[in-house]
């Protein structure tokens, strides 16, 4: 009777243990957290169709460039940039001349909302963005081509230069060619935007636009 006993608690002992362990979760440990690397991502402006930028929206400091000491040329005495975006694109364009490769003209900066909206009207091809989602509207981007340019920039050494080092100034291509499916927008390899040079390292090693780098941070 005694070992039938022991046997009794032996038994019931082991049901609890088997019940206790078979109703916990399966991966208590593994909780779902996201790689470190997309942790503390800097925030970065995005413009796109989906992304307007608000009504309220003012460049925090113009400079129209062609009033600046530059590395670079204008297409006009027009062309403005938020002083930042300036500045990156200046010490960039400095280190392409120190390495001999000139000729850059920038084409457009910072356009107002009016200004795009009559671009928009006027376009026919269906390429300019509605007032208020292109990127111009930031002070934050711009067009650029070359002096030596023969038909498209993209064929340029100029170009090639640019698509190298442009990450180490803080900006990215923004509308690659195999990403238009994300962007919604056509390649342009003359369009240029300051992200900062964290946020464009990031994006340049991780091969992403800027829709998956902002994807990405939340
Ligand atoms: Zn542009």
């Amino acid at each position: 009777m005694k070992k039938m006993g022991c046997l009794t608690v032996f038994l019931i002992a082991a049901c609890c243990l088997f019940l206790i362990y078979s109703r916990r979760p399966a991966n208590t440990t593994a909780a779902v957290t996201a790689p470190a690397k997309y942790n503390n991502l800097p925030e970065v402006l995005l413009v796109n169709a989906d992304h307007p930028l608000p009504d309220t929206y003012a460049p925090k400091e113009l400079v129209n460039l062609y009033a600046q000491k530059r590395h670079f040329l204008l297409a006009n005495s027009s062309i403005e940039l938020e002083r930042e975006a300036f500045e990156a694109a200046n010490r960039m364009f400095k280190l392409a001349e120190d390495e001999d490769m000139n000729g850059f003209i920038l084409t457009s900066g910072y356009r107002t909302r009016e200004k795009q909206a009559e671009l928009y009207a006027e376009n026919t091809d269906g390429t300019a963005q509605r007032p208020g989602c292109s990127e111009h509207e930031t002070g934050l981007a711009f067009d650029v081509t070359t002096r030596y340019d023969a038909g498209t920039f993209e064929d340029t050494p100029q170009f090639k230069w640019l698509i190298e080092h442009c990450w180490d100034f803080g900006f990215i291509l923004r509308y690659p060619k195999d990403k238009t499916n994300v962007t919604g927008i056509a390649y342009e390899s003359w369009h240029y935007r300051y992200v900062g040079e964290e946020a464009a390292k990031i994006i340049h090693e991780n091969g992403w636009t800027l829709e998956e780098y902002c994807a990405a941070r939340k």
